[in-house]
């Protein structure tokens, strides 16, 4: 390997969280040194923070970041100081940040490791912070083949593995490693690849982040959360109180319907089921009401009027419904959790002019267009009431 490269403390000593560096470079509030523990951010990992002591006194470093100038690692000035080059520093990093970087990310290694090996589906994208991993992949898969992988991880982690960083340059990548990496290849002139399983590995990735030693550090990873493509994964400490959070919901739910497992999801999938039955039924008959609503209509200032509560049908069906509604007409309905909606098929009298009198009357949110338009009436009395009052001052 050419000797001129330098390999970055980050990559060579991950553990370590102080070390004597010599400033090379200054811009403004940002440092450059000969040597540095800072990661400076990138493959999803967010940069390091810590402090440096200089002649006695400590700054804080907010930020590291790599340009082609080096890495940069901007301080946190409050007084008028000017910091000379070739001055001896101690670098101290942020350690617990690092560290609860280090185990989202390299649990993500074996996760996506994993989607590959179980599913032959690819990590598209990953991001991570102190507790979370957010991994989007190539296919949408269903929930159970998720599961499977997710107990696969974590059996893994309770059994370790180790994480190994091997730097090479890129004749020797291509010869010796391109045929097994998984994921993007590198063009570099020097290769970072990260392999877990130490030497019998199992997964090798191009890979410029930091990394625990062992897998066993990470102690487990739980599924946080799933929209389509994209999965959330929380680890330790949070992942546990996320574990015991979701099964207290589960537990109050097992209470309220007396099932539990696969009879609990199936009394919820009939539960569903039959709401969508009631709801057609609902708005065929509202359908139906607003094809003859004229004998039920009142004449208010000479409009047309009628108003009634409908607590079980919500705003897309009322709207669907409202087609049906004849011109010339104005329908007020108090709807569910406290909502009221009202229709204009009356060019005269628009119906978000009229929930905007309301508005101003009662201090409430809402909106709408001329043919149909909504406001929040929680606390109010007789809401309907307060819509005819309001027709008849016109
Ligand atoms: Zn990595």
């Amino acid at each position: 390997m050419n000797k001129e490269f330098i390999v970055p403390l980050y990559w060579s000593a991950p553990y370590q969280t102080e070390v004597i560096a010599r400033i090379t470079s200054v811009r403004k509030n940002e440092l450059q040194f000969n040597q540095t523990l800072f990661y400076p951010g990138g493959g999803g990992q967010l940069s390091d923070t810590g402090s440096i002591i200089y002649l006695d006194e400590e700054f804080p470093i907010i930020e590291t970041y790599k340009d082609e100038e080096g890495i940069w690692h901007k301080l946190d000035i409050k007084k008028n100081i000017t910091f000379q080059e070739n001055q001896d520093v101690l670098l101290r990093l942020d350690w617990s940040k690092r560290y609860s970087y280090m185990k989202p990310h390299s649990a993500q290694h074996l996760l996506s490791h994993l989607f590959h090996k179980m599913n032959n589906c690819d990590t598209e994208k990953a991001n991570f912070d102190e507790l979370r991993i957010e991994i989007e992949l190539s296919k949408n898969l269903a929930v159970n083949q998720i599961l499977k992988v997710v107990n696969e991880t974590n059996r893994i982690i309770e059994q370790g593995a180790e994480v190994r960083s091997i730097i090479v340059d890129q004749e020797e990548y291509s010869k010796e490693y391109l045929s097994r990496t998984r994921g993007k290849k590198s063009k570099e002139g020097f290769v970072r690849l990260i392999e877990l399983g130490g030497e019998e590995g199992f997964d090798l990735v191009c890979c410029g982040g930091v990394h625990v030693k062992n897998l066993s550090e990470i102690k487990g990873v739980f599924l946080e959360s799933k929209k389509e493509h994209t999965l959330k994964f929380l680890v330790n400490q949070k992942g546990l109180l996320f574990a015991n959070e979701q099964r207290g919901l589960m537990l109050k739910l097992e209470e309220i319907t007396t099932k539990k497992g696969e009879k609990l999801l199936e009394i919820v999938e009939n539960k569903i089921k039959e709401n969508e039955i009631l709801q057609f039924n609902s708005v065929n008959l509202l359908r139906l009401i607003f094809q003859n609503i004229q004998p039920y209509c009142k004449k208010i200032n000479g409009y047309s009027f009628t108003s009634f509560t409908l607590p079980e049908i919500d705003r897309l069906h009322i709207q669907s419904a409202a087609k049906e509604l004849d011109s010339d007409i104005f329908v007020a309905i108090h709807g569910r959790n406290e909502i009221l909606y009202l229709i204009s098929t009356n060019g005269k009298l628009p119906a978000n002019e009229i929930t905007n009198t309301l508005i101003e009357k009662i201090g409430t949110k809402g909106g709408g267009n001329k043919g149909f338009a909504q406001l929040s009436i929680k606390n109010v009395k007789e809401p309907l009431q307060l819509v005819e009052e309001i027709i008849s001052s016109l």
